[in-house]
């Protein structure tokens, strides 16, 4: 039987988690060792009492006693903070989805490496912030990492009994998000509820104001250069509004090979539970002769500084792809607030990666996991700082 365990279980990729290891047999056919959560406590034990996990654990500290109360007469453990969730990823489990959001999300994915797991990634932040890092780790302890974010997952499958040094170009595929169709100098004052209604996927919140933004893309194309290996001039985005091809990898002989299905997360969270085999899925099949055209655009990089951005950090590395990852959840933060517009957020990432060198002194490539949380740290005052001070003048 396949021990696992998930981070995040709570989220929008963790409920889907959830409900393909319920349809594959839950608690009958998986030993599941660890769920965790954020402050979502009913949700999380009622979980952990349908997948009989052997241990629950929420984000914050302040939260235990009720979720102790919560699993009391089920047998099953509680735990609470950051450094609980670090140690849960500690007990060896064979398969481990990692779908916590942002840089919370790396410690956790980093220590089930190390025993060897199978790590289900949609955490895309670790890799933004320490590709090298968790690619080593990986390696050193024989673990094996599957992509989970959707294109990544389609350009995995792309590669089946290919040889990486035959690709030439990754062609990333984007909807445009929410705003796509609106004139540029409207999108300034584009609201949260504008930016939130996604066209195609129904994802978590912040995920989808990153799509708007292509904040979103920009991670995708960092992390496809960390885990891929492919050189950044090999990475290309284009904007392809149905979102039914979810990612393409054009090889030397000139042959694209496109993966295509419904825009439904549970393909590649499926595709990954069940790698290297396929297993039948709850998801639509495509009719592609009522779809009957597929249309695709360049993106305009005024439109979305995020992808320019994005080859910046490419071209530093280092802590670079911390620094980015860390301003643009504060950025978020104050556009999620009503504190700053929507162009805001990547003028204050872009504010931020310019004051690299000049603020934080090193852009060494040589990093620990130290060192990206210094970053993160560092990263997240200035941009916090930047945001204010952009807020003050509207
Ligand atoms: P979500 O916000 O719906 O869920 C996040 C999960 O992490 C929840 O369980 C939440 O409680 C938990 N969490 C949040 N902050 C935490 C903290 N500080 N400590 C511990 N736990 C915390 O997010 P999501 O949309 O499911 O996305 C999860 C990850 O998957 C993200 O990295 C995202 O980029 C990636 N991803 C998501 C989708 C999607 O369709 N939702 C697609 C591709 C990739
Ligand atoms: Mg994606």
């Amino acid at each position: 039987m396949r021990s696992v365990s998930l981070f995040g279980a709570t989220g929008s990729i963790g409920e889907q988690t959830v409900e393909l290891l319920l349809r594959a047999g839950g608690a009958e056919a998986f030993g599941v060792v660890a769920l965790t959560g954020g402050r979502n406590l009913a949700r999380l034990a009622d979980m952990a009492r349908a997948l009989r996990a052997e241990i629950a654990v929420c984000a914050e500290p302040s939260d235990l006693a009720e979720l102790r109360a919560r699993l009391a007469g089920s047998g099953i453990e509680a735990a609470a903070g950051p450094d609980a969730i670090a140690e849960a990823a500690d007990r060896p489990a064979d398969w481990v989805m990692s779908a916590i959001v942002g840089a919370a999300g790396l410690v956790p994915g980093f220590r089930a490496l190390r025993h060897g797991a199978t790590l289900a990634l949609a955490n895309k932040e670790s890799l933004v912030t320490a590709g090298p890092l968790l690619m080593a780790e990986a390696a050193r302890h024989g673990a094996r990492i599957l992509p989970v974010d959707s294109e990544h997952s389609a350009i995995f499958q792309a590669l089946v009994g290919e040889d990486i040094a035959a690709v030439e170009r990754i062609i990333l595929t984007a909807s445009g998000g929410a705003l796509r169709d609106w004139p540029l100098e409207a999108l300034a004052k584009a609201t949260v509820a504008e930016a939130l209604a996604h066209p195609n996927w129904a994802m978590g919140q912040r995920i989808t104001i990153d799509s708007a933004s292509m904040f979103n893309k920009a991670l995708e194309v960092i992390e496809t250069r960390e885990f891929f290996g492919v050189a950044p001039d090999q990475i290309e985005v284009i904007v392809h509004p149905e979102s039914l091809i979810h990612s393409m990898v054009g090889f030397r002989d000139g042959a694209i090979m496109a993966h295509l299905g419904a825009p439904d997360m549970r393909h590649s969270i499926g595709y990954a539970l069940n790698w290297p085999e396929r297993a039948e899925l709850p998801v639509a099949r495509l009719d592609l002769a009522q779809i009957a055209t597929l249309s695709f655009r360049a993106p305009d990089l005024q439109r979305y500084p995020a992808l320019r951005l994005a080859r910046e950090v490419m071209a530093r590395r280092g802590l670079a792809g911390a620094a980015f990852t860390a301003a643009k959840e504060v950025a978020l933060d104050h556009f999620l607030a009503g504190e700053i517009g929507f162009m805001d957020m990547s003028a204050v990432v872009e504010t931020v990666l310019e004051g690299l060198n000049r603020d934080f002194g090193t852009n060494s490539a040589i990093m620990t996991l130290e060192d990206v949380q210094g970053m993160d740290h560092l990263a997240r005052m200035r941009a916090g700082e930047i945001a204010r001070a952009r807020a003050g003048e509207r």
